[in-house]
């Protein structure tokens, strides 16, 4: 089985910049690439880059509704914003079908053989649901990937892993009654965060219960505490479900310097966040994995933060890069909440899921 790593980026995802004062900029994307140049991620030979195709209508269309696609088109033509904080614009719309595309390209990649993993660059529009947007997204290319290779390549189990320091409440909705879709989300306790859900005992419904697993963390937890809710939530679930493919989503946000969230994760803490991701898909389904990083609101520390996402794809052994201060340490409390989380999501799952009983 092939090592390389695909990876998809176009120039024009730099459109996807929502604003002047808006902490989603499309620099993001220009600034991301010239660091990983820098970084000789890019001339490794494992890497593939790849320019995306626009994502056509039917693939949107098996996840979302009609009537909403049709309204986010419209927007797009009269240049009117979804909602206060999610613009739409032509350049927005051309941008967001392409980030789409990459992620159908990197579902392409892994099942055509053409590498084991796979990275979609500025993917991971979590937020949006069915029939609504929100949140800085408009389509919800994680579900359209999952949905793409589930019509074309026939997968019946799925695996996402949303890292993001937000809940990713457009994709649990999507799935909140699916088995076939596990969905995993480590986020910052949405009690202190958007989009205000995503707790523990929101596990599922109908044939999907146990099928949604929200890992809330209280603002200040540090990497320690972030890895070992990890190795302790996400690492035996995948092993017992055992799903053909992980999707993983997340950029920057859960970094400690970062303006909207409140978790303290490091550089080395995403990187090590990657090695267990790329461990477990390696353990349980071949290495199948497509790793989406898109969010992340300093930017500074967003292109060190998706280099260490990427190198732990790739598999580098070590990265040499340090955050640009030290982390503050973690609140005392921290530890102690997180640890009664699991030991709550243990027993509200382990009617489904027997590495918890
Ligand atoms: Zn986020």
């Amino acid at each position: 089985m092939s090592e390389k790593v695909f990876m998809t980026f176009h120039e024009k995802f730099k459109q996807y910049d929502l604003g002047e004062g808006h902490p989603f900029r499309g620099d993001r994307f220009v600034n991301v690439m010239k660091f990983f140049e820098e970084q000789g991620l890019l001339s490794l030979p494992q890497i593939i880059l790849v320019e995306p195709e626009p994502a056509l209508r039917e693939d949107l269309l098996r996840v979302h509704e009609e009537g909403y696609v049709d309204l986010i088109f419209r927007l797009a033509e009269e240049n009117k914003p979804y909602d206060v904080e999610t613009p739409v614009s032509k350049e927005i719309l051309e941008a967001a079908l392409l980030i789409v595309g990459g992620a159908i390209k990197c579902g392409e990649s892994v099942y055509g053989g053409k590498a084991k993993r796979a990275i979609s660059l500025g993917g991971g529009y979590h937020h949006a649901g069915r029939s609504y947007g929100g949140g800085f997204c408009i389509f919800n290319d994680v579900a359209v990937l999952v949905e793409y290779l589930r019509a074309r390549y026939s997968v019946k189990r799925f695996l996402i892993l949303d890292y993001d320091v937000h809940f990713g409440n457009g994709t649990s909705d999507i799935y909140y009654r699916d088995p076939t879709v596990l969905y995993v989300s480590l986020h910052q306790d949405p009690r202190t965060i958007y989009p205000g859900t995503g707790f523990a005992w929101q596990i599922g419904e109908g044939k999907g219960e146990g099928y949604n697993v929200n890992v809330p963390l209280p603002p200040g937890t540090s990497d320690n505490t972030y890895l070992y809710a990890l190795n302790e939530i996400f690492v035996p679930l995948a092993e017992e479900f055992k799903p053909e493919i992980i999707i993983a989503n997340g950029g920057s946000d859960p970094h400690f310097a970062d303006m909207l969230g409140n978790l303290r994760l490091t550089v080395k803490g995403f990187f090590s966040l990657s090695h267990v991701i790329r461990k477990t898909a390696d353990k349980v389904c071949d290495g199948k994995l497509v790793l989406m990083p898109g969010s992340g609101y300093n930017p500074t520390i967003l292109p060190p933060c998706w280099y260490a996402l990427a190198a732990g794809v790739v598999g580098l052994e070590d990265i040499n890069i340090k955050d640009p201060y030290p982390p503050p340490e973690e609140p005392p409390h921290c530890r102690k909440v997180v640890e009664g989380t699991i030991n709550e999501l243990k027993r509200l799952l382990k009617k489904k899921w027997a590495c918890f009983r």
